[in-house]
């Protein structure tokens, strides 16, 4: 079978214990599962489709980097949905606090944020990636860029290069081919068919911690597109969770949209009504509004008896009137009810491309223990491209870089 492959993994002969790994995708999972296996004294290349690695992670460095989260674990654990107990081992392992000693070795100090969130002191990421980057070459992982996967043949992985396509013999495989969210980062998800066709489960990928669609009319549009509104309260299946999110051209997005993303996601999927309902106003009661509205001047404009007692203008009064026409005419008591439950209707998700990360992936029932998949013994996979979601708050870096560990532990474990 080896005599197919035209290239190894490294011509650098490795010790004894040492092995070929191929890592295909060059983002935290994968990188991550290099750092392991090169540390175990087996010779890793890693391969990726674009000029350079961590395109993603370096784009999330762009909103401050939220590597962490700081709040109690077992909380922490149950934020990956109906995944968590397959994820509870690989987080076990690389917990939190963890994760901070491990950005700390590479020169990042990290901080808790008032949220319990964790980001880096520089609050960016290319430090992180160009220490980890460094590190890992010291540690003799080789690096290919613009190597495209697109599948197997016999034992080797096959690649797409600008030179050609060559095939490559590994004696293991790591996949961490990320999920479908900003496909031009490098995750376009074109792995799907190559995966099903040798009889791994994937799930579809669907847009997570994303934005949604509103009819809004085309005057809130123009008036009020790229406007934030903060501090409210936002009710769905999901709960009643406090926060801010921003009125775009087509609809919502922002921290607060994608905590209730996946719920609202999942009634649009199943035909029902999706309605995300605001407390614009959630350290007053509502008796208590109605009575403040009441002591206002009946001859005084709407807005005027809006900003008075209800504290309320700006975008926060535009979302009343769109949502509501004839709100101007509504009585006090009426009116402190729409202010603490005002619905907003969502017509659909954005597309994936926008959202910034993706649901489905590789199942479960695809993989063992060591997150090898049963299809294909030799090969694993670690990271976005499985079957888990989470909120925005660090859980999916978290458990990207677990998954790639848990990985490399995996094909260690395999390899004897
Ligand atoms: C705007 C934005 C902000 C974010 N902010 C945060 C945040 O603050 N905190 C947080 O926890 N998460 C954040 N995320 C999510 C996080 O960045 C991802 O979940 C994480 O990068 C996924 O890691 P991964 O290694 O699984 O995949 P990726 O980072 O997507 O890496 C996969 C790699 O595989 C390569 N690849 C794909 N297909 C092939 C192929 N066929 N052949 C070769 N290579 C291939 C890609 O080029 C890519 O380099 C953010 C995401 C976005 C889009």
């Amino acid at each position: 079978m080896r005599a197919q492959c035209n290239a190894r993994v490294s011509e650098v002969e490795t010790a004894m214990v040492g092995k070929q790994i191929a890592i295909i995708g060059g983002g935290p999972a994968g990188l991550m599962a290099a750092e392991v296996l090169s540390a175990a004294g087996h010779a890793v290349t890693v391969y990726d489709r674009m000029p350079s690695f961590g395109r993603k992670l370096l784009l999330a460095g762009k909103s401050g980097l939220n590597l962490t989260h700081a709040e109690d674990f077992e909380h922490f654990t149950r934020r990956f949905g109906v995944a968590s107990e397959r994820l509870r081992p690989a987080l076990e392992a690389f917990p939190p606090e963890e994760l901070r000693a491990w950005a700390l070795a590479l020169g990042t100090e990290t901080f808790v944020g008032s949220s319990g969130r964790v980001f880096p002191m520089a609050m960016k990421a290319s430090p992180l990636l160009r220490a980890w980057l460094s590190r890992l070459a010291a540690q003799g992982v080789a690096f290919r860029t613009r190597h495209a996967w697109i599948g197997f043949s016999a034992s080797c992985v096959l690649f797409d290069t600008p030179e050609g396509r060559i095939k490559v013999e590994a004696d293991a495989t790591v996949l961490a081919l990320g999920g479908a969210s900003w496909p031009r980062l490098g995750s376009v998800g074109e792995w799907v068919p190559s995966l099903r066709q040798i009889g791994v489960p994937v799930t579809d990928f669907r847009p997570a911690n994303c934005g949604f669609d509103v009819a809004w009319s085309a005057i809130f549009s123009e008036r009020h597109a790229g406007a934030p509104v903060k501090s409210v309260i936002a009710t769905s299946p999901a709960g009643r969770i406090p926060g801010e999110f921003v009125v775009t051209a087509s609809g919502i997005e922002g921290s607060l949209v994608y905590a209730h993303a996946a719920s609202l996601r999942d009634s649009l999927e199943r035909g029902q009504v999706a309605d995300l309902l605001l407390d614009l106003a959630p350290g007053r009661s509502e008796r208590n509004l109605a009575v403040d509205l009441a002591r206002q001047d009946g001859k005084a404009s709407f807005s005027t008896r809006l900003r008075k007692g209800a504290r309320i203008d700006g975008v926060k009064a535009a979302l009343l009137r769109e949502g509501l026409p004839d709100v101007g005419r509504f009585g006090p008591g009426q009116l402190a009810a729409a202010i603490k439950a005002l619905p907003i209707p969502l017509l659909r998700p954005r597309p994936i491309a926008e959202a910034i990360s993706s649901a489905g992936g590789v199942g479960w029932d695809g993989i063992d223990n060591g997150y090898m998949l049963l299809a294909r013994p030799g090969v694993f996979v670690a990271g976005e491209m499985l079957d888990w979601e989470a909120p925005t708050g660090g859980y999916l870096l978290t458990a990207c870089l677990a998954t790639g560990r848990a990985a490399a532990r995996g094909v260690g474990a395999w390899l004897g």
